[in-house]
């Protein structure tokens, strides 16, 4: 499958009064077209801020990209000028965020939010857009489209809102579609509804997704590929059934474990025991070290790079390297 875009060690960091962050540390990985790359991690891992950094969000002076290309197309999107990264954001590449409402804009309709990106992106005249809109609200499954065209977006519960962005989304019909924590504001119901949805434009229409969740059940359900983050590194990464199968990561074992299994009380969840590290303090070490249960001397004093595994997984661990390097 052909590559459509290519991260080689994208680093973004932020500037606090601490000191910096290094909120994204030198990760490298693909997106294969019609593939979906979920990134999984706990909350500050850094993957929300690899999306803010292939979007060009992320912006001086609270922070930057430090270094990498995110090589779209042949493009390397950190090189573009403002006006060629816009043309492409919002039209072959496309996101959703967790809080749709912080996207759209209150005091304009809905259908005119839609059809914004169709008259800028696709040179619509107004007419042909507002009829587009109106088939865009259907076909993310809402009734009375016309209707909805014409509201607000308080008049609009928050699953109709997520269905609403992903209908501005899909409406440029992108090569790539990033989604932070699409269904995490969204009862149990409306989640798998709304990921049913997505699965089916990404089938439909061809295009890649990169995923981001802090939840297994949809990596599970959603996943080709997955990259599993931590303190801004990947620790593990592989295709989804290796990675549920055999995680060779302690953290990927982790988390793995503490994934809710039906018929289990919730208070029953294993959690990872210990904390993330502060990102000011991170030492020449695993990161993971404090909280895992195979720590060894090495851990401590070293940072244990990204290797494969067996069959195409990688990890990066000392327990998987050879012996003598553990001095
Ligand atoms: Fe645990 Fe060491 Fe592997 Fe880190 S490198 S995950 S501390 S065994
Ligand atoms: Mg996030």
């Amino acid at each position: 499958m052909k590559e459509i875009m290519k991260i080689d060690g994208l680093s973004t960091v932020f500037f606090t009064d601490e000191g910096k962050v290094r909120a994204v540390d030198d990760i490298s990985f693909r997106v294969r077209e019609g593939e979906t790359v979920c990134i999984v991690g706990e909350s500050g891992c850094g993957k929300s801020v690899t999306a803010m950094s292939i979007m060009g969000l992320v912006e001086e002076p609270g922070g930057k990209v430090s270094g990498g290309s995110i090589d779209f197309l042949g493009e390397d999107l950190l090189r573009l000028d403002k006006n060629s990264l816009r043309a492409i954001r919002g039209h072959e590449i496309a996101m959703i965020f967790q809080e749709p409402m912080s996207s759209l804009n209150p005091v304009i309709k809905i259908g005119e939010q839609i059809m914004e990106p169709l008259i800028v992106h696709q040179k619509m005249k107004k007419k042909a857009a507002r009829q587009r809109a109106v088939e865009l609200i259907s076909q993310v499954g809402i009734s009375r489209a016309e209707q909805i065209a014409d509201s607000y977006p308080h008049e609009l519960s928050g699953g109709m809102l997520q269905r609403i962005m992903i209908a501005i989304a899909i409406s440029c019909s992108p090569k790539l579609l990033i989604a932070d924590e699409p269904t995490t504001a969204l009862d149990v119901t409306i989640q798998a509804q709304i990921l049913d949805m997505l699965r089916e434009f990404k089938e439909s229409s061809g295009m890649s997704m990169m995923l981001i969740t802090h939840d297994l059940g949809v990596v599970a359900e959603m996943a080709d590929y997955v990259i599993v983050m931590y303190s801004g590194k990947i620790v593990e990464e592989g295709e989804v059934v290796q990675l549920f199968q055999n995680p060779k990561h302690p953290y990927t074992r982790g988390l793995l474990k503490s994934k809710p299994v039906m018929g289990q009380r919730q208070d029953e969840l294993y959690s990872i025991p210990g904390q993330v590290p502060n990102p000011l303090e991170l030492a020449s070490s695993c990161y993971f070290h404090d909280r895992c249960e195979h720590c060894m001397p090495v851990c401590r004093t070293r940072h244990p790079g990204l290797k494969e595994v067996g069959g195409g997984q990688k990890a990066a661990c000392w327990l998987y390297e050879e012996a003598e390097v553990h001095v």
